[in-house]
């Protein structure tokens, strides 16, 4: 048997993420790899820290990126902050929310659920409701943005609710980060974690996560150790902390790395707002062209992510012949709707470097060749 090396298509990914990666970006990753020791790297590591600082809009010094996707990034804030004793009020909009409260469950923690509708944002007054009926609640989290749905919850809102009642915040940026109006410090955001593979348009697989002054407090001041080796952010911070030494905690995805630094120097370059302003401006361009489609959006108008478009399958047609079809004649990736709306939904990303006009164009015309 021979096997050959993997050389794969060239495609067009907008989809609900991976998104596509620039040509800079996959230069990066493949220059040569040093050791992640490597006083060159340690230095690199030390302006990635400094660029998510920036893409988060903190000056949380615990602000690093995992060595893992974003559900590692999810489970490490919980597992940091979260021990049995506590209450959770979890909100549930989608699949992540759910993914949210399956971590509070498994801690052994109690979990307090607000349910919203699928395809709506979190539900401010029903989240007030569950702070006042549970004031020995420790921590809210939720889902910025629902990548299930496609659906923006009000994060500013939301934080000011829960610091009003004592409440630490736990937040999914996964999908947010780089895509819309997100600010840590001025939303006082306790704990924020995001992946490489959505608007930072890097290869999957790292998660930047960042922790507040009093989310560390909190981890410091535990009753109970971190029950996960790797990811208790003790240890792992020896790793990525600018002062001393630096130890050997996990051997760090160099190549991955070099690859995230570059996605956000480019974002750097751009400036978030002008990224979160691209993003609105390419949303608007594909609605108004899936309007002229007769395709019609899950998400109401003012609570829809410009970077992940949901959008009704119409009566009759078939979902995965549709996305078979631009998969074969256009090389071009588009999403299934996930559990309450497989089958029922597309998910049409424009994310990072696919949030650009040519996408936009393509898709467009691709869809209207598919459905026509
Ligand atoms: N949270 C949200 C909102 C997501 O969209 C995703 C992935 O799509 C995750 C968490 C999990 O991230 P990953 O697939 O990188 O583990």
């Amino acid at each position: 048997m021979t096997f050959n090396s993997f050389i794969p298509p060239q495609r067009t990914l907008m989809g609900p993420g991976p998104s596509d990666v620039s040509p800079r970006v996959l230069n990066a990753l493949s220059r040569p790899t040093v050791g992640h020791l490597d006083p060159t790297f340690i230095g690199m590591m030390d302006e990635v820290k400094q660029l998510l600082q920036y893409v988060f809009q903190t000056k949380n010094t615990f602000t690093i990126a995992l060595s893992a996707p974003g559900s590692a990034g999810m489970e490490a804030c919980f597992v940091n902050l979260v021990e049995a004793k506590d209450k959770v009020i979890v909100c549930r909009n989608g699949v992540f929310g759910q993914r949210m409260l399956e971590n509070v469950t498994r801690i052994g923690a109690t979990p307090v659920v607000v349910d919203c509708p699928w395809g709506e944002a979190v539900d401010v007054a029903k989240v007030e409701q569950a702070l006042i009926e549970h004031p020995d609640a420790k921590f809210l989290a939720f889902v910025h943005a629902e990548t299930s749905t496609g659906a923006l919850s009000d994060a500013k809102s939301l934080c000011a609710l829960a610091k009003a009642h004592q409440c630490l915040t736990i937040v999914d940026a996964v999908t947010s980060l780089g895509g819309v109006e997100l600010r840590v410090d001025d939303w006082q955001i306790d704990a924020i974690y995001s992946g490489s593979q959505k608007c930072l348009s890097c290869v999957p697989g790292l998660s930047p996560i960042s922790f507040s002054e009093q989310a560390i407090s909190v981890i410091n001041h535990r009753e109970t150790p971190i029950q996960s080796w790797f990811l208790d952010q003790s240890l792992v911070v020896n790793y990525w902390s600018g002062e001393g030494k630096r130890a050997y905690h996990h051997t760090a995805p160099v190549n991955s790395l070099y690859a995230l630094h570059e996605s956000l120097v480019m974002l750097h370059e751009e400036g978030i707002e002008n990224s979160w302003q691209r993003h609105k401006q390419m949303h608007e361009q594909l609605a108004a062209g899936l309007a002229e489609l007769g395709l019609e959006f899950i998400v109401p108008a003012n609570e829809r992510l410009p970077q992940l478009n949901t959008v009704k399958i119409p009566e009759g047609v078939d979902d995965a012949a549709v996305r078979n079809y631009l998969l074969a004649h256009y090389n071009l990736e588009i999403g299934a709707g996930l559990g309450d709306l497989a089958g029922k939904a597309w998910r049409i990303g424009l994310m990072g470097y696919a949030a650009r006009n040519e996408n936009v164009a393509l898709c467009l015309a691709a869809l209207k060749d598919a459905l026509t």
